[in-house]
């Protein structure tokens, strides 16, 4: 019985071994069987950025979240942009000459920004990009997106340049505003970030490092978010 019994267990080895030889080739055949189908199908995937048959921002969608970009042409001042950001992104400041409202600045951190999109929703302007089927805001999106760089401070975009000032736009009910072709103003501010922000922003630092009192002036703290220096205890 014994012997029997050895047998049948040598027989069922067999089977399985041979069983198993066949399920490995059956899965190899059918995986295989996959990729040669694939191989057949034309590529999805496009060869970024060198083989591309048109500019890659011409490939996407009008709609794209890429660069945040401002038009100071037709943006009135009223400041909802800055006030909707829960981040502090926008920094903005209006000033008055007689009769005459003025932008001062509008700075955008693209560093900080997370793209959620507020502070167009809060844009009040209606604004219309040429090749656009829809229309925009003073402040919107564009399909610019490569904002790589390697000083943060180039990421802080400067609308208006420091000194200059840029008198607000009249914006009557139902305006429809021109407006250059989105993501070209957030290109000249990128080109100018990388020029001037860095070593503009390691000035201030360095002042703010050297002169004990620097601390004191709003507009050098204000500018980049640096702590103004706590008074000393007397
Ligand atoms: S997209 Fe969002 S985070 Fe970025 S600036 Fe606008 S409101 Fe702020
Ligand atoms: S971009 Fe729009 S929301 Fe921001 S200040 Fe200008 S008009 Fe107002």
């Amino acid at each position: 019985m014994a012997r029997q019994g050895t047998v049948i267990t040598a027989r069922r080895n067999e089977v399985g071994y041979f069983a198993n030889i066949w399920r490995s080739a059956r899965s190899i055949l059918e995986g295989m069987a996959v990729t040669f189908s694939i191989m057949r199908r034309p590529a999805i995937t496009v060869h970024y950025p060198d083989r591309l048959p048109m500019p890659m921002q011409d490939m996407l969608p009008e709609r794209s979240r890429g660069l945040l970009e401002v038009d100071l042409l037709c943006c009135t001042g009223c400041q909802a942009c800055a006030r909707a950001c829960p981040i502090d992104v926008i920094r903005m400041r209006v000033g008055r000459e007689g009769k005459l409202r003025l932008i001062e600045r509008f700075d955008i951190d693209l560093g900080k920004c997370m793209y959620c999109g507020l502070c167009v929703d809060a844009c009040p302007v209606t604004a219309q990009a040429p090749g656009d089927a829809e229309t925009t805001c003073a402040i919107r999106f564009s399909k610019e997106f490569e904002g790589t760089v390697t000083d943060i401070n180039a990421m802080v975009y400067r609308y208006v340049r420091p000194g200059d000032k840029v008198v607000v736009a009249k914006n009557k009910k139902g305006m429809v505003h021109d407006t250059p072709p989105r993501g070209q103003l957030a290109l000249e501010a990128r080109k100018l970030a990388a020029q001037v922000n860095p070593g503009a922003i390691r000035a201030i630092r360095e002042r703010l490092a050297s002169d004990p009192t620097a601390g004191d002036n709003p507009d050098l703290t204000a500018a980049f978010k640096i702590p103004a220096k706590p008074k000393s205890k007397k």
